[in-house]
């Protein structure tokens, strides 16, 4: 079955723009080809335009940030009189319930109202002095600091977008496992994304370890909000080629008692290569599955981080 046929798929908060529906300032749209064809295979997506939802209309006068005194309002470009940074606010509150379904959020870039970082304000002179994020994603983002989030410009660079989506994918699993959650299954939760944690930060990974080991004695649901918390967290942090082929080694040293020893240095050589840049992470992943098909091991095969995400969407393989 095709994924757009599928029923399960995961859902995502989006601004309405990305989807190609003209509701912009000037009635223009700002479809997201890679969004809409190639995510939407695994996605749904719920959109909002916070603008034309407080009553701004199409085609509307265009707003801005502006920084009075420590505030920053969202008031019109002609008409400063315009001041929509409430209804924006009030808007957000009201979305961010519905968020708690979603795994992540989509937002339009460079949007007072969308944008999720870098969003220009300007000083009452009409300066640009300062960036920001727009005020209805602001509210989204305070209301739920562990949902993913990303604007579709960042989208385009590879280890943002494979960030992204891994992200997604690791939240919603966890809001799987909270249907019916355990301290047993925090404890396979845990142990199942270990390496994929590993890649990311060490030092969280440490950390979440020590809070898991809190589980039976800890009251569940408090640890389960600190895990979760200090989990998203870590995995914002970028990983490289170093710490993945730290991964690939420390997998390694699980199933090399039953390789050959060409086999192990033919494996150490893939993933040298690939830490110098000059293969992409899949290579060394689909050898050390070849390896593992050879010399089975329950905890590897385990790990999320072998299949993060679908294969289709191609995530590991750039250099
Ligand atoms: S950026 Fe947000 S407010 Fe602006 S048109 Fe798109 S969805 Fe609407």
């Amino acid at each position: 079955m095709k994924n757009s046929e599928r029923e399960d798929k995961i859902t995502l908060g989006i601004s309405s723009c990305l989807l190609g529906q003209k509701v912009r300032f000037d009635s223009s749209h700002k479809h997201n080809r890679y969004i809409t064809d190639t995510l939407g295979e695994y996605f749904e997506f719920v959109p909002y335009c916070p603008e034309v939802a407080i009553g701004l209309g199409i085609p509307r006068p265009t707003i801005r940030m502006v920084k009075i005194g420590d505030e920053v309002r969202v008031r019109g470009v002609k008409d400063p009189s315009q001041d929509v940074t409430e209804s924006l606010k009030n808007y957000g509150e009201e979305v961010a319930p519905q968020c708690a379904s979603f795994s992540g959020y989509l937002f339009k870039s460079k949007s007072p109202s969308c944008g999720m970082e870098r969003v220009k304000i300007y000083s009452e002179k009409g300066d640009p002095m300062d960036t920001g994020a727009g005020v209805f994603a602001d509210t989204i983002m305070r209301r739920h600091p562990s949902l993913p989030v990303e604007e579709e410009g960042r989208l385009m660079d590879s280890r943002l977008r494979e960030n992204f989506i891994e992200r997604v994918f690791i939240y919603h699993r966890w809001q799987q496992y909270m249907q019916g959650m355990t301290s047993a299954k925090l404890v396979e939760f845990h142990t199942r994304h270990k390496f994929t944690v590993l890649a990311h930060d060490e030092p969280a990974y440490r950390e979440l370890g020590r809070l898991v080991s809190e589980a039976g004695s800890a009251n569940l649901s408090e640890l389960c909000e600190r895990y979760i918390e200090l989990l998203m967290q870590a995995l914002k942090r970028l990983t490289t080629p170093r710490t993945h082929a730290n991964v690939l080694q420390h997998m390694m040293g699980f199933i090399k008692e039953g390789m050959s020893r060409e086999d192990k240095q033919e494996l150490l050589e893939v993933i040298e290569e690939y830490r110098l840049g000059r293969i992409p992470l899949i290579v060394p992943i689909t050898l050390l599955k070849h390896y593992l098909r050879l010399h089975p091991n329950d905890y590897i095969e385990s790990q999320y981080y072998m299949n993060p995400h679908p294969r289709e969407l191609m995530l590991r393989n750039h250099i």
